[in-house]
């Protein structure tokens, strides 16, 4: 019974996902829910109409989305913007290409960050997100430790790193390591493999140095 009720609602969450894409002109994946949560973490970073990062945990069969416009800070006192996104499927973890331009999300996305998490304090998934207090331990190739996502009003959110061993005041980890955790290319290195808008997708990639 309880699975029933669990994959009839995360099927229904998916409704504007496949609502706002048309899959015969993006190479995004279809997808369906699932039955079971495996914990992935991802963060997609996707120069699309603006830069940001999509922040993405698995629960309830489906990947929970934030759209984070700077990026995740390892200062626990820097509160970075989450703003609430369309639940995605989990196929959805290992996408890295381009969206056409025209489509919605158009652009080049890449793979920047990828692994597990799990929640602190025991907590269920859907008791934490009830309470806007989400707080989860990362075990990414790049993000690590004690965070939380706190919800301030409707869809937005606070992504903000707890203070532990993996937090930094001196390290900026977008800037740090910008590059993808699949193949290892920059934005505009993706765009180029994928047939995507070149210059466009450079601009998300930090400068390079002058000489
Ligand atoms: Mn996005």
């Amino acid at each position: 019974m309880w699975w029933t009720g669990s994959c009839r609602a995360a099927a229904m969450s998916l409704t504007d996902y496949v609502r706002k894409r048309d899959f015969t002109k993006t190479a995004e994946p279809r997808g369906e829910a699932r039955r079971r949560s495996h914990g992935l973490y991802v963060i997609q970073k996707h120069r699309a109409s603006h830069l940001h990062y999509d922040f993405r945990l698995e629960a309830e069969g489906v990947l929970k989305s934030w759209s984070v416009p700077k990026g995740p800070s390892l200062d626990p006192s820097i509160k970075r913007l989450a703003m609430a996104v369309e639940d995605h499927p989990v196929e959805y973890g290992s996408f890295e290409g381009t969206i056409p331009e025209g489509e919605y999300g158009g652009g080049t996305v890449m793979l920047w960050d990828t692994g597990t998490f799990a929640l602190e304090d025991g907590a269920t998934w859907a008791a934490a997100e009830r309470a806007g207090r989400i707080r989860f331990r990362l075990n990414g190739k790049k993000l690590k430790g004690t965070w939380n996502l706190t919800r301030m009003r409707g869809r937005q959110w606070l992504l903000i790193k707890s203070r532990d061993e993996h937090a930094s005041k001196t390290v900026d980890i977008c800037e740090a390591k910008p590059r993808s955790v699949k193949s290892r290319r920059l934005l505009a290195g993706i765009a180029r493999v994928h047939g995507g808008d070149i210059t466009k997708a450079a601009t998300g990639d930090p400068p390079r140095p002058s000489g």
